[in-house]
């Protein structure tokens, strides 16, 4: 058994980011940007109609003088239309939002501007509308005013949501260099698991690591690869692990501690994945195991046995994927684990053994309390699910009275 201090050292010294790669754009993201996108187009690609109404050359209005004018209507233009046509002097073009501004015009008077019957007005007909207010070149999107052909528009190292994925799209990006997203093979060991869906019969448990992790999982904005359950036959331990070790990080829960039948150590031997430290002075947690799989021309895969009981599961998740996962994504260090601070207790807390222990708790940011919750060990996830971090007290810290300040760890930031 090693201490935890150590166990995280030796987990951030396998750490590295994985190399970017060309990706399709929606597969980046959430994801860094490792080269910059270039626009091929600009934008707007031409004078662009920003409202619905009229095209008019702006020498025809009296500005100023809110004189309603009166123009030949010689052609209708709505989204996508284009024309060869050009708008002479007393004329306009009939135009919807988005259409190319014609030859000629340089403004556009909105159809709410109409003096009389708006909807009855098309190509051939007059039209009088009110200038009130009206601007040389108004409701017209210049051509390339937001960016230019050739321009970069999304710098590398920048991080991709909906709006990136927007501008890159309409740059014409369809592909993209950026960070990939971390793929994690989720594994559920134990021949008394059935899944959520069913009633257990007596002896059966319900596989709650299995949601759990892959929830946790897609929280990190990683992709879970969900490989359901194993029963606890060496064989059907072994084709599974063989399947997850595809992935970026294998993530198994069960059979890692000292049983008979916990045979995911010496099945991950068989493998030939590298022991990297298993059991932890850590609680819950201390079962746990991490290894390394080598494999040719490609970063190790993360190989991690947490152990069965869903909250020993979720606080060595909380502890050692994460870390992993974030690395892996390429995420600054600082941002690796929770966040850690020092609240006062509003009630006392016992250090429950010789090893470190992370208790669920409610950590009030505002008062700068922390409210420890009952918690019966580690199947228990009710606490887990209802509080918002984790206090965590040293080995053998013994009783901390109520108003005494003590490290948390937040684990759900809002
Ligand atoms: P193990 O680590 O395999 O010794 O399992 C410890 C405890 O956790 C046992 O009570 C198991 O039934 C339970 N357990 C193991 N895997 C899961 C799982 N995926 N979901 C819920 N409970 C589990
Ligand atoms: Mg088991």
């Amino acid at each position: 058994m090693i201490e935890l201090s150590e166990a995280v050292d030796l987990l951030e010294q396998a750490i590295s980011p994985l190399p970017a790669r060309r990706q399709r754009l929606l597969d980046a993201c959430g994801q860094i940007l490792s080269a910059p996108v270039i626009a091929d187009v600009d934008s707007p690609p031409w004078d662009r109609a920003m409202m619905d109404g009229f095209a008019l050359r702006s020498d025809d209005v009296n500005a100023g003088t809110g004189q309603s004018i009166e123009l030949d209507i010689i052609v209708d233009l709505a989204a996508g239309d284009v024309t060869t046509l050009s708008i002479k002097p007393g004329c306009c073009a009939r135009i919807m939002t988005g259409a190319p501004i014609p030859k000629g015009a340089d403004a556009v008077i909105p159809v709410e501007n109409v003096i009389g019957d708006s909807a009855s007005r098309h190509a051939g007909m007059k039209v009088r509308l009110c200038t009130d207010g009206f601007r040389a070149g108004q409701h017209v999107g210049k051509k390339g005013s937001a960016f230019r052909s050739g321009q970069e528009v999304l710098e590398a190292g920048a991080r991709l949501h909906a709006a990136g994925i927007g501008l890159a799209a309409e740059s014409g990006a369809t592909h993209v260099d950026a960070s990939p997203k971390v793929r994690v093979a989720i594994l559920s060991t134990g021949s008394e698991l059935i899944e959520p869906d069913a009633m257990p019969d007596f002896g059966q448990t319900r596989n709650s690591n299995g949601p759990m992790m892959t929830a946790a999982v897609e929280l990190l904005g990683a992709e879970p690869i969900p490989l359901g359950i194993s029963s606890d036959k060496p064989e059907a331990i072994r084709a599974a692990v063989a399947q997850g070790l595809a992935a970026d990080i294998l993530v198994l829960s069960g059979g890692v501690s000292a049983g008979d039948l916990d045979l995911v150590p010496d099945v991950f031997r068989l493998c030939g994945i590298e022991k990297v430290f298993h059991k932890v002075r850590l609680k819950p947690g201390k079962p746990v195991y991490f290894g390394l799989y080598q494999q040719h021309a490609r970063p190790p895969t993360l190989v991690f046995g947490l152990p069965g009981n869903p909250a020993s599961s979720l606080v060595c998740f909380e502890v050692f994927v994460r870390p992993a996962i974030q690395g892996l994504s390429g995420k600054p260090r600082r941002e690796w684990h929770l966040p850690r601070g020092k609240s006062r207790l509003t009630a006392p807390v016992k250090a429950p053994s010789g090893r470190p222990v992370f208790l669920p708790c409610v950590i009030h940011k505002n008062t700068c309390e922390v409210t420890p919750l009952p918690w019966t060990g580690s199947s228990d996830l009710v606490g887990l699910a209802t509080g918002n971090g984790f206090i965590s007290l040293p080995a053998n810290s013994g009783y901390h009275e109520a108003g005494q300040e003590v490290e948390v760890v937040m684990r759900v930031v809002d």
